[in-house]
């Protein structure tokens, strides 16, 4: 069941929650929506289930407009963050539910029942704990059994709002790969809301980046991490070094490195940033080892060594950009350069992506 969204807008008041969304989620897909605190993703969710109209704009649902329909007719499941399950009943009866209250002529004969249940419970590995109440789950067994409830009533599309926002890093971690192959083993489409980073990149087919109600960026894990569209992006997804300069004609010089920039061929000298992930910096001793035109001249402030990465902080000699530096090299590299605090080192971007810079 393929999901698109078309010029969507929802107002609060005069808050505007949602601007002009326009996405599609393609059958079977995995969509993650990210983004910080109140930049709409609930409110999107919600306009797709149908708990919420939206002001302007259309959802279809492979291909046929929804936008009137109700939720019950939408056949879509949902799990939030914090899914009270019935405290009252067991957890059988608690992913039954969904089941026994639909009209008569659609409910399932209870033996049927049964065996859905039973299969959900054991599909969420969790058939052994039928007869236990909530109470006497974790939190993680908990929200895999919100899971198997929003799965019982066989939606084609399932909505996940934070499932494992409040859900220890270990316990999140698990979860994310274990629903990663149930939704591949369900042939569902899924839409889920999160805004971790690395639970996005980490659980997704594609990434929806999201800021004060627009979208930034869609695209793969690989291409919003590696070719972030904004300064925005780059800024919510992992570590990135800012590098102040100026842009004129196509090329760019930042702290006395010359680079081409043939995106940007505008005729007036702009204030540029250049925005530089951590391991995209070559760090060296001496200056003339680096190849091409200048570096940056630098002094070792901190060196924190994780797995087969090093991490270094750096300040900058030049006094500009008062922030540190962040460098990342391989443990390999810095045994070869037998670096220690103090030392003096000339970096260099390897790569680096341009923007004019952001008038305050
Ligand atoms: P997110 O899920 O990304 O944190 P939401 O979609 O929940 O963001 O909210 C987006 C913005 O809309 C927030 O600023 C929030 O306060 C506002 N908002 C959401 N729902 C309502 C509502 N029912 N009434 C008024 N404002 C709302
Ligand atoms: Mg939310």
């Amino acid at each position: 069941m393929s999901i698109e969204v078309r010029n969507l807008s929802k107002q609060f008041g005069d808050f505007a929650a949602l601007r002009d969304i326009t996405l599609e989620v393609k059958s079977g897909e995995l969509l993650a929506l990210l983004g910080p605190s109140g930049s709409g993703k609930t409110t999107l969710l919600r306009v797709i289930a149908g708990l919420e109209a939206a002001d302007a704009g259309q959802v279809l649902f492979q291909g046929e407009d929804a936008t009137g329909q109700h939720v019950r007719d939408r056949h879509v499941g949902f799990v939030f963050q914090h899914y009270a399950l019935f405290r009252n009943m067991t957890i059988f009866e608690n992913v039954a539910f969904g089941l026994r209250v639909r009209p008569r002529n659609f409910r399932p004969a209870g033996a049927e029942i049964s065996r859905r249940v039973n299969e959900l419970l054991k599909l969420v590995q969790l058939d052994w704990l039928a007869d236990r109440y909530p109470h006497q789950l974790s939190g993680g067994q908990r929200q895999r059994i919100a899971l198997a409830r929003a799965l019982a009533v066989e939606p084609q599309v399932l909505l996940l709002d934070e499932p494992f926002g409040a859900l220890d890093a270990r316990v999140r971690k698990e979860l994310r790969s274990w629903l990663r192959r149930l939704h591949d083993d369900m042939h569902i489409t899924s839409v889920f809301v999160t805004h971790d980073q690395e639970e996005a990149l980490e659980v997704a087919d594609r990434i929806v980046v999201m800021n004060e109600g627009r979208i930034e960026q869609i695209g793969t894990p690989d291409e919003v991490y590696e070719r972030p569209a904004s300064p925005f992006v780059y800024e919510f997804l992992g570590k990135v070094n800012l590098f102040h300069g100026r842009l004129h004609r196509g090329r760019a010089w930042i702290g006395g490195i010359e680079v081409d920039a043939p995106e940007h061929t505008e005729a007036e000298e702009l204030a540029a940033v250049a925005y530089v992930r951590p391991h995209d910096i070559h760090v060296d001793k001496v200056a003339n080892a680096l190849n091409g035109k200048g570096a940056i001249a630098a002094h070792v402030s901190h060196i924190l060594s994780v797995g087969p990465v090093v991490r270094l902080g750096l300040t900058r000699d030049d006094g500009e950009d008062k922030e540190l530096i962040e460098v990342e090299i391989s443990k390999e590299r810095f045994r070869e350069l037998q670096l220690t605090r103090g030392n003096q080192v000339f970096i260099k971007p390897s790569r680096l992506d341009l923007f004019p810079a952001q008038i305050h």
